[in-house]
């Protein structure tokens, strides 16, 4: 397949303008702030993010985070919890480490004023799918991301050592004799930088938007899995995507994430013709976990030939639905859905991404001088399917990690304020326009038909041989706008994701193979790391 450049983008260092910092940190979510905020003064750190501050998929997060914090919960349910989720695929001294930590992560977010929801002056902690005991904590009923992301920015912004670029897109990390040095970024109204960093954390998030269906704002694209790719880190489990089952469908809504809440207050899904169809397929019936009821959504609507099925809570007490609900009943409204007498249109949508950039205990990835936390990286902690409320505090533990020995290592390492050797150039392809809009809605719907909740060989092979023949033409090109990099980078992505998944010929986790419906760990307890870049 043509990969033909190093770089998205040509840069020549004697006409692009230098920046300098000791820790540059890419992403100004969860994982990225936490990062920021461990680094001590004097230490210099710059986060770059390329939205608005506040958009992240950190901010969208709504049931809360995990952590033993009641006496009746013990270390050991949550580690057990966790593992059981993770179908043999978790690392448990990461698994162990992670949950051992989470309580001092959330008082830490309460002292820098967090106000999570209390219940008679104690923190209310809610239960959540596969969580054996009550341990999530939430703020603002279901808007803790919101919160919490509130909080931690006010921190940030207030922290002298830290400074925070929004506007600015990361295209690609330098790299120098193996190590990491930096980024090339995109910053509106400036152009094209040069950030030198003595080392550089990736905390860009996932990569919901590869999918047509996703709960994740436009944000999500891969960037940083991508370019820490093109860069030579090693990436794992790309396979792992989680679905979410049941988000809105509805022409031009954003697709809004409708909480497992609803089903566990007693909503039915019917299919197309008013059938509940979801007591035949488990004992569970619409509470079973988040992939069976996925998989059955997609079975229902292949076998009634509809984009989609219905949630309905016309049975359930308006006002209590009215008052349990404000935010869903506020965005049904704003498409003319009353949600206490009409049918909900709902289907699965890409909703984590468990897979990612390698790294260990620490969040050090396998490219020197490069760190990694949060949803872009894959640490063990997932295994092959995510617990629910885990990925808020995997990415407080490894970005407070991080953020920690990076900031160690820099505050060794001289200023020498000195621009590396570093080029890049290449003869890009410059006939005929090209519709970017066009070739990522038909990746996005190509990811949702053939690498969606159920897959097979036939479709996977058909959507690897499509992907490699719209990489062909896009990835020959230069593009100076976050629409084009972006579509580069859901290509990447898409590609790994597909590979990962055609090499895996079992169904574990949230990967389903419908020609492999069997979990095999004689084969296949292990993960599928992806062969560094080519070209
Ligand atoms: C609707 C929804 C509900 C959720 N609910 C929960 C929940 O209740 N509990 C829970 O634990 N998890 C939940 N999750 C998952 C959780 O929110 C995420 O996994 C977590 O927030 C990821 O944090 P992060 O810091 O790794 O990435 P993000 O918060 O996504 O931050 C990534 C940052 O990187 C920036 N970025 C990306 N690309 C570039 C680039 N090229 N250049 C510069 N900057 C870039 C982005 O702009 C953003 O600032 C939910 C997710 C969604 C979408």
């Amino acid at each position: 397949m043509a990969m033909p450049h190093r770089y998205l983008v040509q840069f020549n260092p004697k006409q692009t303008p230098h920046f300098f910092t000791d820790i540059l940190v890419i992403g100004a979510g969860i994982a990225g702030l936490r990062a920021a905020l461990e680094v001590p003064a004097p230490l210099n750190v710059l986060v770059v993010t390329k939205d608005r501050i506040q958009q992240s998929n950190s901010t969208y997060a709504q049931g809360g985070i995990a952590g033993v914090l009641s006496p009746e919960d013990r270390f050991e349910n949550h580690i057990e919890d966790t593992l059981r989720a993770g179908a043999g695929l978790c690392h448990r001294d990461i698994v162990e480490k992670v949950v051992r930590e989470a309580p001092e992560q959330i008082n830490d977010l309460i002292r820098w004023g967090t106000h999570f929801d209390e219940e008679d002056g104690q923190l209310a902690l809610t239960r959540e799918g596969g969580h054996s005991h009550r341990r999530i904590v939430h703020a603002l009923g279901d808007a803790t991301g919101y919160e919490v992301m509130r909080a931690i920015i006010e921190r940030a912004t207030e922290t002298p050592n830290i400074t925070l670029w929004g506007d600015t897109f990361t295209v690609d990390l330098l790299t120098h004799e193996g190590r990491c040095v930096g980024a090339v970024v995109w910053r509106v109204g400036q152009g094209l930088l040069l950030i030198w960093a003595k080392q550089t954390i990736l905390a860009s998030g996932g990569a919901g938007m590869v999918y047509r269906e996703t709960t994740n704002p436009p944000v999500a694209t891969g960037d940083g899995m991508a370019a820490a790719y093109r860069a030579g880190a090693a990436l794992r489990d790309m396979e792992f995507m989680q679905f979410h089952p049941t988000v809105l469908y509805v022409a031009g809504s954003s697709r809004f994430l409708i909480s497992e809440a609803v089903r566990g207050e007693g909503a039915y899904l019917r299919d197309r013709h008013g059938k509940r169809f979801m007591p035949e397929i488990d004992a569970r019936a619409e509470l079973a976990p988040r992939d069976v009821v996925a998989q059955a959504i997609v079975r229902q609507m292949e076998a009634t030939r509809h984009p989609n099925v219905y949630l309905d809570l016309s049975h359930l007490d308006p006002a209590v639905v009215r008052r349990r609900f404000p935010g869903i009943d506020k965005m049904c409204k704003s498409f003319g859905l009353d949600i206490s007498k009409d049918q909900i249109p709902v289907r699965p949508g890409a909703h984590y991404m468990v897979g990612g950039v390698t790294v260990d205990a620490e969040g050090q990835t396998t490219l020197p001088g490069l760190w990694a936390a949060g949803e872009v990286t894959s640490s063990g902690l997932h295994g092959a399917n995510r617990l629910a409320s885990n990925s808020l505090l995997e990415g407080l533990v490894f970005g407070a990690a991080c953020g920690r020995t990076a900031a160690a290592l820099a505050a060794e390492q001289p200023d020498t304020f000195t621009a590396l050797p570093l080029a890049s150039r290449f003869a890009p392809e410059t006939d005929g326009a090209l519709d970017v809009a066009d070739i990522t809605n038909s990746l996005r719907s190509l990811m949702v038909r053939h690498m969606g909740v159920t897959r097979d060989k036939a479709g996977l092979e058909q959507a690897e041989r499509d992907v490699a023949f719209w990489c062909r033409y896009v990835r020959a090109r230069e593009f100076s706008d976050r629409p084009g990099w972006e579509l580069q980078n859901l290509l990447t992505i898409a590609r790994l994701m597909i590979h990962s998944a055609l090499v895996r010929e079992e169904s574990r986790g949230v990967h389903f193979r419908s020609d492999f419906p069997e979990r095999d760990d004689t084969k296949w307890q292990r993960h599928i790391v992806c062969s560094p870049f080519q070209g």
